[in-house]
């Protein structure tokens, strides 16, 4: 029997009527174990106007309403953890320790929305001329659309819901209809945490749901986290039809390791980044760049590191590394692990072909490394999206920083280094959104924000953090005077007003 998965809309389950449905599969098994409604156009105007109808009390609604039920929502998500970890694991098919960080990452984004208070505080310049008070403040857009990605179904809706909610928005979540059961789950904590009715709304759907929201007059700012192609569409498209976007898009992290970097951290680094989540994070590193000589021996240790990971059902706690989403998206990884031989790479672990007994089904892949790869290479060249790892060789820091510029992408990146000086350098001369030092994931902090540069993001504004409470918010500027009864009116005066 499989389950169906409805939408969230004014508080409550409405069941899908478009009669188009989407297969969730559970891809350690391979089964379909879900149907996920595919919303039509007169779904999302459904969904549209309840949350224009809530926004007329909840634009309006106090910081002490609103935090209140935020941080009964905090605690709920706190209870919750493993419930949300569970549904990540039964339809993204990452191991529940991971899917338990990826809740971990979103709360912190809830920890912010609970202190909106203090980042709502507006400005104010007093007796900036005579008896003229000038105060800056930010308001509400109104309803915004959130459309998400597969491989964080719980933390990037964390990324935008929180704060736009906090800062007065009403909010349609679009999540990937691969995953679609943790947002529901959402809803319902946000629901009994005492979230007015319509504040908050999950939409499934395809590109009949996201062009709608894309086109509809009512909804006024878009949040996209989804691969580049699509990135680019919707910021091209949002932006056409007058609303404010911010669109992440897909990513090549690069990791330059120099000759004096400690290279066993540097290899456990790598490998964690590299196929961790089977390299299905917008943050994994996919290409190490090695400088000097350090090549052989790094390559070296990845290799023995990699070949110790142990692949199952993200529901075994011995398992380090999952299935990949769906047998498509396995058999494309493959294909460029088939390819990088002719293509002048050296094939030093080929994970294609891989199975797990009694899960034969399942989405499964191995770990694949490849050494010195060209940068004509598809492999290198592609957003491949899972557990295959490239390494480049460069002779100098500078040819390895000019190597990772000339990428299309920029959204996150690493230096190993013990060298002070040229970490220093990277930093500055990288260019990418996320930079570590000896950090191989740095994703920020939920009061710092995300985002990269170049094809991994379109739009002014990167997501959560302070930019995340700028793009859910219209700054106002208020000028006022209260004459003084005992002084005669200035009378009129064409001249532009001037301050004195
Ligand atoms: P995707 O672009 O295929 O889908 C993202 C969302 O867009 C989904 O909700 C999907 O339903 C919708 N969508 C897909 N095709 C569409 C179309 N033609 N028109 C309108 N909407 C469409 O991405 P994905 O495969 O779900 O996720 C993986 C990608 O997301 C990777 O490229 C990864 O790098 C990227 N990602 C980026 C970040 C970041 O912060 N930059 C974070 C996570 C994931």
């Amino acid at each position: 029997m499989t389950k169906t998965v409805h939408h969230w809309i004014g508080g409550k389950t409405v069941e899908g009527t478009s009669g188009n449905w989407g297969p969730v599969t559970d891809p350690a098994t391979g089964a379909v174990t879900t149907q996920v409604a595919l919303a039509s156009v007169d779904e999302v105007d459904a969904a549209v106007a309840a949350a224009k109808d809530a926004f007329a009390t909840w634009g309006t609604s106090s910081l002490a309403q609103r935090t209140t039920i935020l941080f009964k929502f905090r605690a709920l998500l706190d209870a919750n953890r493993d419930a949300i970890a569970e549904l990540i694991v039964a339809e993204h098919g990452k191991v529940h320790s991971d899917a338990l960080g990826e809740v971990a990452r979103g709360l912190e984004i809830v920890d912010l929305a609970c202190g909106i208070t203090t980042q709502l505080k507006g400005e104010l310049s007093t007796q900036v001329s005579n008896r003229v008070d000038v105060a800056s403040i930010r308001q509400p857009v109104g309803v915004v659309a959130g459309i998400t990605p597969f491989n964080f179904p719980a933390m990037v809706p964390m990324w935008m819901f929180p704060i736009a909610i906090a800062t007065g928005n009403t909010f349609i979540l679009k999540p990937s209809e691969k995953d679609p059961s943790p947002s529901l789950k959402i809803a319902e904590l946000l629901a009994e945490a005492g979230l007015p009715d319509g504040v908050f709304n999950v939409l499934h759907g395809d590109k009949v749901a996201v062009d709608r929201l894309l086109e509809h007059p009512d909804v006024s700012a878009i949040s996209f986290v989804g691969s580049t192609p699509i990135a680019r569409y919707i910021h091209t498209t949002a932006s056409a039809n007058g609303k404010r976007v911010q669109a992440l898009g897909g990513a090549k992290n690069h990791m330059l390791v120099l000759p004096d970097a400690d290279l066993d951290a540097a290899a456990d680094a790598a490998v964690s980044a590299a196929y961790g989540s089977a390299g299905e994070r917008c943050m994994a590193i996919s290409a190490v760049v090695a400088v000097g000589s350090v090549g052989d021996e790094l390559v070296q240790k990845i290799r023995e590191r990699a070949e110790k990971i142990k692949i199952g059902p993200g529901t075994d706690p011995t398992s380090e590394m999952g299935p990949l989403i769906t047998a498509v998206h396995r058999d494309k990884v493959a294909s460029y692990v088939h390819g990088a031989a002719a293509e002048g790479c050296e094939v030093v672990l080929d994970g294609t072909g891989y199975t797990v007994e009694g899960h034969e089904n399942g989405h499964w892949i191995g770990l694949s490394l490849l050494d010195h790869v060209p940068t004509s290479a598809k492999a290198y060249q592609d957003e491949i999206f899972g557990p295959v790892l490239c390494v480049l060789r460069a002779e100098t820091y500078e040819e390895g920083l000019a190597l990772i510029n000339a990428s299309p992408f920029g959204n996150g990146t690493a230096i190993f280094t013990r060298d002070g000086g040229a970490a220093r350098r990277f930093q500055l001369e990288v260019e990418a959104g996320m930079v570590g030092v000896n950090v191989p994931i740095p994703v920020p902090v939920g009061y710092h924000s995300f985002g990269g540069w170049k094809d991994s993001l379109f739009g002014d504004h990167h997501i959560y953090g302070n930019d995340g409470v700028h793009f859910y918010t219209r700054g106002k500027v208020v000028t006022t005077r209260w004459p003084d009864p005992s002084e005669a009116p200035a009378g009129v005066d064409l001249g532009f007003p001037r301050n004195h």
